[in-house]
């Protein structure tokens, strides 16, 4: 692409840095930056510098929050004895769109992958193994990706795990997910929440 200018160049590949955007929807997102008003612009680009100055991640379930502690974590009304493991981020608020879920969470950071160079360490396992050393969990349930990163994952915590004195559920996945669960319809997410199964059990199927 040939642009008439450096700034307009170094703007789009910015923009074309971001997952799923190219070239030309680059320039496309910058030419409409262009045409809006100066103030709108700053609280765009003050808006980004903030969140990634900001924000922090939960010191118990590591998910993305303004405080120390999440929301999710500090509620008087969720359900502390009853831990959802999750990826990231996303399938925390895809599970809380469903409205029926009222445990807490787990946010791993990411799943176990040999091939993508990333391991156990590499994720927020230790602390999820402390949570249940010193508090009062009944059960822990894996929602994870119905994919060979998410089976591996639940394998190797399912082992970490099994000594505890708690039960470990998997949300059902005889239910097609299409890999990631952010794209579970919210009906279909709630009901294999609702419906987990032991994870001896899923093992045996
Ligand atoms: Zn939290």
């Amino acid at each position: 692409m040939n642009f008439s200018s450096k700034l307009l160049e170094n703007a789009v590949a910015e923009f074309a840095k971001l997952p799923g955007v190219g070239q030309k929807t680059a320039l496309r997102l910058v030419l409409h930056l262009l045409n809006q008003d100066r103030d709108d612009v700053h609280k765009f680009s003050a808006a980004m510098t903030t969140l990634r100055n900001e924000i922090q991640f939960c010191k118990i379930c590591h998910n993305i929050s303004d405080q120390h502690v999440c929301e999710i974590c500090s509620a008087p009304k969720r359900d502390q004895s009853l831990i959802c493991v999750v990826e990231d981020t996303r399938d925390v608020m895809a599970i809380e769109n469903t409205s029926q879920y009222n445990g807490v969470y787990h946010v791993l950071g990411g799943l176990i992958s040999p091939m993508d160079g990333i391991g156990p360490s590499d994720l927020q396992v230790d602390t999820l193994v402390e949570r249940l050393a010193t508090a009062e969990v009944k059960e822990v349930i894996f929602a994870l990706s119905a994919t060979m990163e998410g089976d591996t994952t639940i394998f190797y915590l399912h082992k970490k795990l099994k000594h505890f004195n708690i039960s470990i559920s998997t949300i059902a996945r005889g239910i097609a997910f299409g890999g990631e669960l952010e794209y579970v319809d919210e009906i279909t997410l709630g009901r294999s929440i609702a419906t987990r199964v032991p994870y001896e059990n899923s093992l045996s199927r």
